[in-house]
């Protein structure tokens, strides 16, 4: 071993990052190693279509972020961090020329949704007023570990006992019902559906509508905002405070292996053959699968994870396509010109289609799109007058390997942009395409361009995920934790999985240390016994 530290981190993607900026204001030294020239994993920028406009390459925009309060407590506008909002946080274009919007003012979007359908307007303020009462304790809830003990009383406590079953039964509610039940028109039904789709479950399967609204309600409550320059700069923002309270950051520094001594973690193998040794914690922001079968290896963990591996299912393959634009986007819709974000491609019976092609692995004929105006949202993206613009779709895994079916697909994305802003193609400057291989290859987390670290199906959430188990950041190895969006509460940038690895690291090496460690081997070897 020729190095040492007090914990090691793998991976300098948000959790990493976040975890890394955790361990060192509790004083240990860390040093984190990243296998990218930069730092950022899935948060970060470049020029990839003209000179000029910044792209983001990965994720764009942060309600998550801004909600959790794990990432404001880091105070990050002391290292450059600086939020921009578009005028309106969201829009869905249909292809007949309406267009609902989501705006931060509750009344606007009310008067949107009830331009739909008369009364859509009051229930949108109501369910908003819900979402209020138990906004707190909610997210608490959600950003950390399971189980829930504290934040889940200060729930029932919000909501009382009936409140309490209504949201239980919301989280298992597929979105469309919730939709149904809640609204009478579509403008309604697409902002809560077409953020239910961020995430992999279907729109008419069990656990949807939970993502819909928290995703919907997290909009209308603090935006989409998004980092003042570039996705980077939040990234670098993370290393800059981490690094100023000692944290070392190498980058292009790819970990092999995990070395486990008498079952323990107890450092890294880099790719050049580099050690460093881990006096008290080795966090992986890793992938599960990866972290399991490759960094630390099948041989060194009970049989039972293997299987549980074995069957881990990934979120859906994504394609994504950057544009440098010389003007504006032409929507046909006024409502679509100031959003953020625009969702697109498909009405509300079309997510149902859309899903259906992808549970049964038929890349979609009509596929929705999530499209974001940089510019609009962060005028610094480009240069005045033109727009910094994406989109991205999800495929099924394997659909787009050859250039052929890829290039048919990312016509097939420009035809719906065409359906609701004619002449589209016609304000292109500059486009590069980012196909599932090309996510994977940038991001080795991007497992087959999946972005969601796994599947948020309700089979594999909570006590299901990333395996079952403890739902927590502990792994079967001790002083090894799963700091990345593979653990719970899953992908978003939100830091929480890797606050919560952090957290759990910090806990064990605590006073009372040896009865905690002695309680999670025993809950580990009951859990994996066969
Ligand atoms: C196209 C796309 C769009 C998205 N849009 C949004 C959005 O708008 N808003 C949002 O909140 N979320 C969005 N997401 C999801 C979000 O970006 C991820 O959930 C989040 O980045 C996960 O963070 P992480 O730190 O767990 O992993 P990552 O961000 O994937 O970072 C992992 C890092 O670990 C490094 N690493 C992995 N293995 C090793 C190893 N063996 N050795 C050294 N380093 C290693 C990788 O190189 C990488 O830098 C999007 C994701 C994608 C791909």
């Amino acid at each position: 071993m020729t190095e040492v530290a007090d914990a090691v981190v793998i991976g300098a993607g948000p959790n990493g990052l976040v975890a890394a900026n955790a361990l060192v204001d509790a004083g240990w030294d860390v040093l984190l190693v990243e296998a990218n020239p930069e730092v950022g994993g899935a948060v970060r920028s470049a020029e990839v279509t003209a000179p000029g406009f910044c792209n983001d390459l990965f994720s764009a925009f942060y309600p998550l972020a801004a909600a959790s309060p794990v990432i404001s407590d880091l105070d990050l506008a002391a290292h450059g961090l600086s939020w921009r909002h578009a005028p309106a946080v969201l829009s869905h274009a249909l292809d007949d020329g309406r267009a609902a919007v989501l705006s931060r003012d509750p009344d606007v979007t009310a008067a949107s949704v009830d331009s739909f359908h008369a009364g859509d307007g009051e229930a949108w303020l109501r369910m908003f007023a819900q979402w209020r009462r138990v906004r707190d304790p909610l997210l608490d809830a959600l950003f950390t570990p399971f189980p829930p003990i504290r934040s889940g009383a200060r729930i029932i406590r919000a909501l009382k006992t009936a409140g309490t079953l209504d949201l239980a039964r919301l989280a298992v509610l597929p979105v469309r019902r919730l939709a149904q039940e809640s609204f009478g028109g579509d403008g309604a039904a697409v902002l809560l559906t077409g953020n239910a789709m961020h995430a992999d479950v279907p729109p008419d399967a069990a656990g949807s509508g939970i993502f819909g609204w928290l995703l919907t309600m997290l909009g209308q409550d603090v935006g989409y905002p998004v980092p003042q320059g570039g996705a980077q700069r939040f990234a670098e923002a993370l290393a800059s405070r981490a690094r100023a309270r000692g944290a070392l950051i190498r980058t292009g520094a790819r970990v092999e292996r995990i070395e486990t001594s008498r079952g323990r973690a107890v450092g890294v193998r880099l790719h050049d053959g580099t050690r460093i040794a881990a006096r008290r914690a080795v966090l992986a922001d890793v992938d599960a699968p990866t972290l399991y079968r490759d960094l630390v290896g099948f041989d060194n963990l009970p049989a039972r994870v293997r299987r549980d591996v074995d069957r881990f299912q990934w979120d859906h393959a994504t394609v994504k396509v950057n544009w440098a634009l010389r003007e504006p986007v032409p929507w046909r819709s006024e409502a679509a010109h100031g959003a953020g974000t625009v969702h697109l491609g498909v009405d509300v019976d079309g997510f149902v289609d859309f899903a259906a092609d992808l549970t049964v692995g038929r890349r979609p004929a009509r596929p929705f799109l999530l499209f974001g105006q940089m510019t609009t949202s962060d005028p610094t993206r480009s240069p005045p007058g033109t727009e910094s613009a994406w989109a991205y779709t999800h495929v099924p895994a394997g659909t787009v390997d050859e250039a052929s079916a890829l290039d048919d697909h990312v016509d097939r994305m420009t035809a719906a942009i065409e359906r609701v802003a004619p002449g589209f193609s016609g304000t292109v400057l500059a486009r590069s395409v980012q196909s599932p291989s090309d996510l994977a290859s940038a991001d080795s987390n991007l497992v087959g361009g999946a972005i969601n670290a796994g599947t948020s199906a309700v089979h594999q959430e909570l006590v299901f995920r990333p395996i079952p188990g403890l739902g927590r950041p502990e792994t079967p190895v001790p002083g090894l934790y799963l700091a990345g969006a593979s653990a719970h509460p899953g992908g978003g940038v939100h830091g929480a999985c890797g606050w919560n690895a952090a957290r759990a690291a910090l806990a064990t090496e605590r006073s009372g240390k040896a009865l905690r460690r002695a309680l999670l081997r025993t809950a580990w070897g009951r859990l994996l016994r066969d």
